[in-house]
């Protein structure tokens, strides 16, 4: 499948790509784990990300569509692929209809994972994410913690709180959504690819996007 998900941070989109990939090997493709992973090496684009993210600003646009112009035409893509953080301002979604019309790839929809705003607060401020750049696997202190607390189970490193996960940068990262990355929805509403999930379990969101495939 090739699908974008959209929707605030915290609504749940990495944890339904990760599910989803389970289904037919689609690869989740998230921006914020590869910006995190460039952080972490030190590497240019990691330098040049770093200060965006810590505040919970956007990364500018060329530089997203400089990674996922070369990640979207890597083999493993073949398969499927789950946006998970991208596109996030019109720019982004406008080069990416260029980018598939160019590499002649269809999108099957664009899923609008819509959760309420004190459900979203909540999630993010007790979210913790492993601190491996390779892994990012992401806990919860209240509803799935790790066994051994701040250690990850799949890989032993340091479970950490992202810096950009501080009530200030949580709250910047809410506005700069409802600012640059709502509108999205409107977007994908014309260009007839728009489902919207109301729900706030992902396996409800598997389920909505499984009944609009088979359609
Ligand atoms: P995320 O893990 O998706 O919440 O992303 C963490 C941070 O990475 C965001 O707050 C942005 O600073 C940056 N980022 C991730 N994806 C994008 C994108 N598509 N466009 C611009 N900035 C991004």
């Amino acid at each position: 499948m090739k699908l974008i998900l959209l929707g605030a941070p915290g609504a749940g989109k990495g944890t339904v790509a990760k599910l989803l990939t389970e289904i037919d090997g689609s690869v989740q493709i998230s921006t914020g784990d590869i910006l995190r992973g460039a952080v972490q090496v030190g590497s240019e684009l990691g330098k040049q990300a770093d200060a965006f993210m810590k505040v919970g600003d956007l990364v500018p646009d060329e530089l997203i569509m400089g990674i996922m112009e070369t990640r979207l035409q890597e083999p493993d893509c073949d398969k499927g692929f789950l946006l998970d953080g991208f596109p996030r301002t019109i720019p982004q979604a406008e080069a990416l209809k260029v980018l598939l019309d160019k590499i002649g790839i269809d999108l099957d929809m664009a899923v609008n994972i819509d959760v309420p705003r004190d459900v979203i607060l909540d999630r993010l401020t007790t979210r913790r994410t492993c601190s491996n750049g390779d892994c990012q696997a992401i806990y919860n202190v209240k509803s799935n913690p790790p066994r051994q607390e701040g250690v990850c189970d799949k890989c032993g490193s340091p479970v950490i709180q992202r810096e950009d996960e501080t009530a200030e940068a949580i709250s910047h990262r809410l506005e700069t959504y409802n600012e640059k990355t709502a509108p999205l929805i409107g977007f994908y509403e014309k260009e007839a690819l728009l489902i919207t999930v109301t729900a706030t379990s992902s396996d409800a969101v598997i389920t909505a996007i499984k009944e609009k495939l088979e359609q």
